[in-house]
Parts: C-alpha cells; sequence; structure tokens
C-alpha cells in the first residue's frame, strides 16, 4: 500500500469540508484566505510564527498554533490528515532581503523545503504556493505572461523562484499535487504598514490622509499590477479544487497597469485631498514595468477580478481602521512619520 494518498483520495467528490493548513496564516493574505475558507465550512489549521502577523484576526474556532515553518515535528503533528496545505510564510520586504539575504534565503526556501519533507513524510493532496511576480524581474514584453524567461533581481525574488523549483520537485517525487501562484502587488485592508519599506498604497494611504508628503523613490513612472485582496483569495480557493493545475505556475494579478504618480493621484481622488508627491530620483523605483497576463488563471481556476482599483480603494479607505483615526499611530503603525517608500515591493 502506497504511503500517501492521492488528492482525488482526500478531496472526495461529495466530500465537501476539507481539511486545510494555511502557513503564515496570521499574515496579511493569509488571514483573509483562513476567513475565507472557515466561512466556507472548511476546516482550517494556521501555524505562523508571529513574526509579522496577528492572529487577532483569526476567528477564535480557527486552530492556531504560534510555530516556525522550518520546525517538522510540530508540522507532522499539524499536517495530520491535511487535504490542501496552503504555503504562505515567509520575509516579504525587497529591500530588506538585499541586506539580510541570508535570512531570506533560510525562511522562504529552507521553510518550504520543510514544509515540503513534512509534506512527504505525513502525505497530503496538494500544496499551493504564495509566490511572486518579482520572479518575472525585467521583461520587454507586458504584459508578462507564466512563458516568460524568469530574471529575479533580488534576492527575494530568487528565494521565491528556488521555492517554486522545490515545491514542484518534491511534489514529483513524493506524490502529491503542487501548484505556485505568481501573486502581482496584492492590497486592501489589513496589509502591514512596517515602519520601512511600506508598500506602496498603505504609506501613501495614510501620508495623504493625514496631510503629509508621499515621497516615491524614482520619476513615478514605473508601473504595476494592483489586485485586490478578495481577488487573490479568489484564486487562492480556486486553486485548492480546480482540476488540472498539478505542477502548473499561474499568474494572479489585475491583468491592469497602474504607474505610482497615478495610483497616488487616485488615492489622492478617493481620500478627497490633493497628495503632494515628491520624487526621490537617487533611488531606484525598482522594475519598470510588470503587468500580468491573467488568461491562464481564467482558463484553469475561473479566475476573473472582480474589484477595480477605484473600488478596492474606497473600500480600503472605508475598512481599514488606520485611516479612520488618522492621527494616532496603531500597531500596524509603528512610527508617526514615515520615511520614503520604494515602488511596492512583492
Ligand atoms: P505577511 O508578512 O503579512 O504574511 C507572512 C506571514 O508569515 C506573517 O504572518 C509572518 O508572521 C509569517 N512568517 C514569517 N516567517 C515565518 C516563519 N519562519 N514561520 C512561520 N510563519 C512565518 O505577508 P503577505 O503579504 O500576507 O504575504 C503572504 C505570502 O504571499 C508570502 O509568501 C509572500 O511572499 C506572498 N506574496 C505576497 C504578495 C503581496 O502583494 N502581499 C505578492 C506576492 C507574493
Amino acid at each position: 500500500m502506497t504511503m500517501w494518498r492521492t488528492l482525488a483520495d482526500k478531496i472526495r467528490p461529495g466530500k465537501k469540508a476539507m481539511n486545510i493548513l494555511i502557513t503564515g496564516g496570521a499574515g496579511f493574505i493569509g488571514a483573509h484566505l483562513a476567513n475565507r475558507l472557515h466561512r466556507q465550512g472548511h476546516h482550517v489549521r494556521v501555524v505562523d510564527d508571529l513574526s509579522s502577523g496577528d492572529p487577532s484576526r483569526l476567528p477564535s474556532d480557527i486552530f492556531f498554533r504560534r510555530g516556525d515553518v522550518r520546525d517538522v515535528p510540530n508540522l507532522w503533528a499539524l499536517l495530520h490528515d491535511v487535504d490542501v496545505v496552503y504555503h504562505l510564510a515567509a520575509k516579504v520586504s525587497v529591500p530588506a532581503s538585499i541586506l539580510y539575504p541570508r535570512e531570506y534565503n533560510d525562511v522562504n526556501v529552507g521553510g518550504t523545503v520543510a514544509l515540503l519533507e513534512a509534506c512527504r513524510d505525513v502525505g497530503v493532496g496538494r500544496v499551493i504556493l504564495a509566490s511572486s511576480a518579482t520572479v518575472y524581474g525585467d521583461q520587454q514584453r507586458q504584459p508578462v505572461d507564466e512563458e516568460a524567461r524568469c530574471r529575479p533581481g533580488v534576492p527575494y525574488a530568487v528565494s521565491k523562484l528556488a521555492a517554486e523549483q522545490y515545491l514542484f520537485t518534491m511534489g514529483r517525487l513524493s506524490g502529491f499535487e503542487t501548484v505556485a501562484l505568481r501573486i502581482f502587488n496584492a492590497y486592501g485592508p489589513g496589509q502591514p504598514l512596517p515602519p520601512s519599506h511600506a508598500p506602496i498604497i498603505p504609506y501613501a494611504m495614510r501620508q495623504i490622509v493625514q496631510g503629509g508628503s508621499v515621497i516615491v523613490f524614482g520619476d513615478g513612472r514605473q508601473s504595476r499590477d494592483f489586485v485586490y485582496i478578495d481577488d487573490v483569495v479568489d484564486a487562492l480557493v480556486a486553486a485548492a479544487t480546480a482540476s488540472q493545475v498539478d505542477q502548473t505556475i499561474i499568474n494572479v494579478g489585475s491583468g491592469r497597469s497602474t504607474s505610482i504618480n497615478q495610483l497616488v493621484e487616485l488615492i489622492g481622488a478617493t481620500v478627497g485631498r490633493r497628495p503632494n508627491l515628491l520624487h526621490n530620483r537617487e533611488k531606484s523605483g525598482g522594475i519598470h514595468q510588470l503587468v500580468a497576463d491573467i488568461r491562464k488563471a481564467e482558463q484553469l481556476l475561473g479566475y476573473h477580478p472582480r474589484v477595480t482599483l477605484e473600488q478596492g480603494l474606497r473600500r480600503l479607505l472605508k475598512e481599514d481602521p488606520l485611516f479612520r483615526d488618522s492621527g494616532r499611530p496603531s500597531s500596524r503603525d509603528p512610527l508617526s512619520t514615515q520615511p520614503a517608500t520604494d515602488a511596492p515591493n512583492q
């Protein structure tokens, strides 16, 4: 008898509720995903070391364990009878990865290998990796599709590409299904606003709400694909049960390109204040352009982004407490003055 059960055994037709483990499930994307899956009636377990996550974002009846994704014995227990694993635990700052590449390698690559080893030992149906569009690096042809030759330009991107390779290799060798979703620039309520190298959307919105300046690296003409968190969660949820996705890479974006200058103007219009936009041209704005070709996600996942950038920004302003009480710093806003941000960083 094989020691592994196939996904077909584990996600049986008619067996609606699945056992799901989310690593990094107390983080921004992880908590939104956990909440959605929980609402759908699945049995969700979360492991997170809380290096940046917050367990209060999770409903109290979700099983939460504080732990490091590199702790294999801990994972053995958590993986018992699990159908689908979402691997989101990672260090996520591009600039920090340039300063601390060893740490990024340890957590993002080492953590993925440890998880995959534990999945092999225990036997799971499918592992879904939250990979990143940064693996593409600079690409002439836009929108970028999954066949593009990757040119990772920073350690964070290298770590995500290595994680993908381990995912597919270990899945092939061990008999579980694997999917890597290359997520573009996700945004929405609950996105962390760290004291340095903050993602552009919460940083710019907070600055504009408070009447401060928005400092952008480069000339602000670099463009990105901003995708609302609910759309990202749609893709992640669909990846759990979609057929014909084994060993597949799938882009998750909005399919629309927006320059940082346009974005800041749009945030200003959402807030109802003219932004004071300053450019720091001594610093690079990063990759010139990165926009997703989402045809594969449409075909394989039935994915159709539903939230426009205008709608998403309005919802962010309304729903995220960070922008409601603009005068006071919160636990997600450890400094009341914000240094310059660079281009969106994941
Ligand atoms: P996040 O920082 O909010 O979430 C990451 C979570 O992982 C945090 O809760 C953190 O505490 C946890 N974590 C970190 N190291 C850990 C470890 N060693 N053991 C256990 N838990 C650990 O970031 P996010 O934006 O929610 O990103 C989630 C995933 O999606 C990451 O893998 C990231 O690379 C990927 N991603 C995010 C974006 C985006 O735009 N937000 C884009 C592309 C890819």
